[in-house]
C-alpha cells in the first residue's frame, strides 16, 4: 500500500460521517471496510447505523423496509480520521516564522476574529475526513472550549473538538528572550506555572473551565526554559485524579525524561528523542505524536521560504525519519498529529493529511498510518472503541 492507494482511500471516506447526523436508521453497503483495530481491509461489509451510533457490522444484515440503504459497494469506508495535534485558533502566513507568527496572532487578531477564522478551518477538517481533532493550545483564554461547545450545539459545522485550553508552561511561554517588562504577553496564551502547588491549582482551574485534556510544554522550545520534574509530576497526578490525559510538548532529553518519569500519557514532537528513550516509551506504553509536517512536502516549502537550506531540511528529515522508523520497529505506540498552523493555501484538513507523506517516508505502511489516525488516536485520547473504529457501540 503506497501513496496512490492512500489518496484514493481518503477521497472516498466522507459518506459515512454524513449519514450519522439524524435519528434515522441506515444500512451502508461497503465494498471494503477498514478494520482499524487489526489494521486490515475487509471486503463486502454492511454497517447498520442508528442516529449517531453504529449498531452492527457484518456480511449480511437483515433490515426492515424503513431502513435507508446507502450503496457504497464500489467504495471503501473508513472510520472518521483523528488529528491529535491541532491549533485551530492560530494561523501564520507562509512567510512568518514561529515567533513572528505567534506575536502577529496575539497583537493584531482579537478573540472574535480568531474564532471566526476557525469556522472555515473546522469545516475543512470535516470535509477532509477528520471527525475529531485534539486542539493543543495557542487558543487565547479557552477559545477552544467555546468552539467545542459551538460545534456540539450545532452552531457551526466541524469535527468533535477535544480541548486542552492554554498550554501549561514555564516562564516565557514559547517566546524566546522576551523582556521582563513584557512578561504579561506569554500569559495571554499560556498558563505560566510557578510551582508544584500552582501546577495543581492550574489543572483544577482548567477542568473547571471545561477542558477535556491537559497540554504542557515540558520544555518550551524554541524558548530555553522548562517545567521542573516536580511541576510536571504535580500536573500529571492532579489530571489523572480527574481522569484527564496529559501530553507534553517535549523535544529535549531532559524534559522527555522528566515527562516520562512523571507518568505523561503522550510526547508530542519528540524531535530530539534518543533510541533509549523510545524504548522506555515502548515499555511504559506512552504515545508518541510525531508532528512531522516539517519534512512533509508542504512543510519543506514553508521552511524554504523562511530561509532553510536544502542541507538543513535533509538533516532534519534524516533525524526525524530515524526516530519514527525506530519507534515503529520497537513497538512505540503512535497517534497521528499534524501540527498545522501555517496557511499553506490549501484547506487546513488537506494540509494535515499531507503529513501522512512524512510517515510513509519514514517507513510506516498506509494501513499503519490509518491506524495511527483512527484506532490509536482514539485510544490515546481516552475514546477507545468509541471513536476511530467501525464496530457496534462506536460513534
Ligand atoms: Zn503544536
Amino acid at each position: 500500500m503506497k501513496k496512490t492507494n492512500i489518496s484514493i482511500l481518503l477521497s472516498l471516506l466522507f459518506s459515512f460521517m454524513l449519514v450519522a447526523q439524524s435519528n434515522n436508521t441506515y444500512l451502508i453497503k461497503a465494498g471494503k471496510v477498514f478494520n482499524s483495530e487489526k489494521g486490515v481491509f475487509v471486503k463486502n461489509q454492511q454497517i447498520l447505523v442508528q442516529g449517531k451510533i453504529i449498531k452492527k457490522i457484518g456480511a449480511n444484515i437483515k433490515v426492515d423496509k424503513r431502513t435507508k440503504i446507502i450503496d457504497l459497494s464500489g467504495y471503501t469506508v473508513l472510520p472518521g480520521l483523528i488529528d491529535s495535534h491541532t491549533h485551530i485558533l492560530e494561523q501564520f502566513a507562509m512567510n512568518k516564522n514561529n515567533t513572528a507568527g505567534t506575536l502577529e496572532n496575539i497583537f493584531t487578531k482579537d478573540d472574535a476574529y480568531r474564532a471566526l477564522r476557525s469556522v472555515g478551518l473546522l469545516k475543512s477538517y470535516l470535509t477532509s475526513g477528520f471527525t475529531t481533532i485534539k486542539d493543543v493550545g495557542n487558543s487565547g483564554k479557552f477559545l477552544d472550549v467555546s468552539l467545542k461547545r459551538a460545534v456540539k450545539d450545532g452552531l457551526i459545522k466541524g469535527p468533535r473538538i477535544i480541548a486542552a485550553g492554554p498550554i501549561m508552561s514555564s516562564v516565557g511561554g514559547q517566546f524566546p528572550g522576551i523582556l521582563s517588562e513584557y512578561d504579561f504577553i506569554p500569559a495571554t496564551e499560556y498558563r505560566i506555572i510557578k510551582s508544584p502547588d500552582d501546577a495543581r491549582f492550574a489543572v483544577r482551574e482548567h477542568i473547571n473551565y471545561g477542558v477535556d485534556v491537559i497540554k504542557i510544554c515540558a520544555d518550551n522550545s524554541p524558548n530555553n526554559t522548562a517545567l521542573t520534574y516536580d511541576e510536571i509530576k504535580a500536573i500529571v497526578e492532579t489530571a489523572h485524579r480527574f481522569n484527564k490525559k496529559v501530553s507534553a510538548h517535549a523535544t529535549k532529553t531532559l524534559s522527555i525524561t522528566d515527562a516520562l518519569n512523571a507518568g505523561i500519557d503522550g510526547i508530542d514532537h519528540g524531535y530530539g528523542i534518543s533510541d533509549e528513550l523510545l524504548k522506555v516509551m515502548a515499555q511504559k506504553g506512552t504515545y508518541l505524536i510525531p508532528t512531522d509536517y516539517h519534512v512533509a512536502p508542504i512543510g519543506i516549502k514553508y521552511h524554504a521560504l523562511n530561509g532553510w537550506t536544502k542541507q538543513r531540511t535533509n538533516k532534519l528529515k534524516k533525524k526525524l525519519n530515524h526516530r519514527l522508523n525506530f519507534a515503529i520497529n520497537n513497538n512505540v505506540k503512535i497517534a497521528f498529529g499534524a501540527d498545522i498552523y501555517v496557511d499553506f493555501k490549501v484547506p487546513r484538513g488537506d494540509a494535515a493529511k499531507n503529513v501522512f507523506n512524512a510517515y510513509l517516508d519514514a517507513g510506516a505502511s498506509a494501513n499503519q498510518i490509518l491506524q495511527y489516525a483512527t484506532y490509536n488516536a482514539a485510544d490515546f485520547l481516552g475514546y477507545k472503541n468509541k471513536l476511530g473504529i467501525i464496530k457496534s457501540g462506536a460513534t
